[in-house]
């Protein structure tokens, strides 16, 4: 049976079917098909090339969302016809504007995993640009009297209010905000989430060459961010450095150990004898740590001594990451601590960061 009548297509739509039937080249507008929708093509592909030139990135996919009843009508004239087909008008939209915008910029398209994807919509003639986040390693280092994460704001708890100006935190510094307003300004988005190998107090100096942190940037226009760089807040400086790019999300963060100097004061003065005892005790000594709320975890103590003036103790220790300093010291949920070992209440007063090693992931 041949169909009664035959098909009036435009030329983009008539290239997609592959058999010879009734199908009569038609100007766009009176497509059976796109109803002139592929003569828009051209200058969406073009909108698309002129808005992605503003993005860094080097592979890219096209999406294409078409107005309802187009690729119905397509249909309906295949099981008429029994044409298969060359191909979709969405996948024929997809590699028309792809290619012009590969053309044009010279970039490579990839469908598995592209740094950035534009969505064309020839209906309206729009586009959409959406990017992959990007992962960024890097080591900080911060003077004392500034916080290491941002505090959530008091007065509304970090859904944002007339004291915060919306933003949910408390104005204060801290390297988390600093951070982010460089990378905000580096990748022109504001939109990340830090994770911090460890953590310190608003006191601690973190020396070179620093903390270890990920930052998750979403949606940037930028995906390059440099390998050096310092932030200045109100009379301090956050700097960065050994920053790189990661390949994708890290699924595990490393595990890691820091060097620690303290400053701690004893209830009463400890005798030369007692840091001695400790030096020769802490020596790659396991200690538990009750964490409230989750399971107690071993951790190990690789060294530790100490010096005395009067009741003021200087200790030096190196540490397992996520043993906390202050408990090391005062005993609280930690056993052994420098407090049992001398048997004297010791509380840490101060601590600064030496160095932070990564000891695997
Ligand atoms: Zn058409
Ligand atoms: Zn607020």
């Amino acid at each position: 049976m041949f169909a009664e009548r035959a098909y009036r297509l435009c030329g983009y739509c008539v290239q997609r079917q592959d058999g010879a039937g009734p199908l009569e080249v038609v100007e766009g507008k009176s497509c059976f098909v796109c109803e002139g929708l592929m003569g828009r093509v051209p200058k969406t592909a073009e909108l698309a090339a002129k808005t992605v030139a503003h993005y860094q990135f080097d592979t890219f996919m096209v999406g294409v969302s078409l107005p309802n009843g187009v690729q119905e009508r397509e249909d309906e004239l295949r099981s008429d016809l029994r044409l298969k087909g060359n191909e979709t008008i969405k996948t024929q939209t997809a590699r028309l504007v792809a290619a012009f915008v590969s053309e044009r910029l010279g970039k490579r398209v990839d469908r598995l995993r592209p740094d950035l994807t534009v969505l064309a919509m020839p209906g309206s003639g729009e586009v959409m640009v959406s990017t992959r986040p990007v992962f960024y390693y890097g080591r900080y280092t911060k003077p004392r009297g500034i916080l290491q994460k941002r505090e959530r704001c008091q007065s509304c708890g970090g859904n944002g209010c007339e004291a915060c100006r919306g933003s949910g935190f408390e104005p204060g510094q801290s390297v988390e905000a600093l951070l982010t307003r460089r990378l905000s300004a580096i990748s022109g988005s504001g939109k990340m989430v830090f994770t911090w190998l460890g953590s310190e107090d608003k006191e601690s100096k973190v020396h070179a060459p620093g903390r270890p942190f990920i930052v998750e940037v979403k949606s940037p226009i930028r995906r390059r961010f440099p390998p050096t760089f310092a932030v200045r807040g109100a009379g301090c400086q956050v700097s960065v450095s050994k920053g790189r790019m990661l390949q994708s999300k890290p699924t595990k963060l490393m595990t890691f150990r820091f060097k620690t100097r303290i400053i701690a004061l004893a209830s009463s003065k400890v005798e030369a004898e007692s840091l001695s005892d400790l030096r020769r005790f802490f020596k790659m000594k396991e200690v538990r740590f009750e964490r409230p709320y989750d399971k107690p975890v071993l951790k190990l103590v690789y060294a530790a001594r100490a010096s005395a003036r009067g009741r003021r103790l200087f200790i030096s220790a190196e540490l397992d990451g996520g043993l906390p300093v202050k408990r090391f010291v005062s005993g609280e949920l930690v056993s052994p601590s420098v407090s049992e070992v001398l048997k004297a209440k010791v509380e840490c007063q101060r601590f600064d960061i030496l160095g932070v090693a990564e000891t695997g992931s």
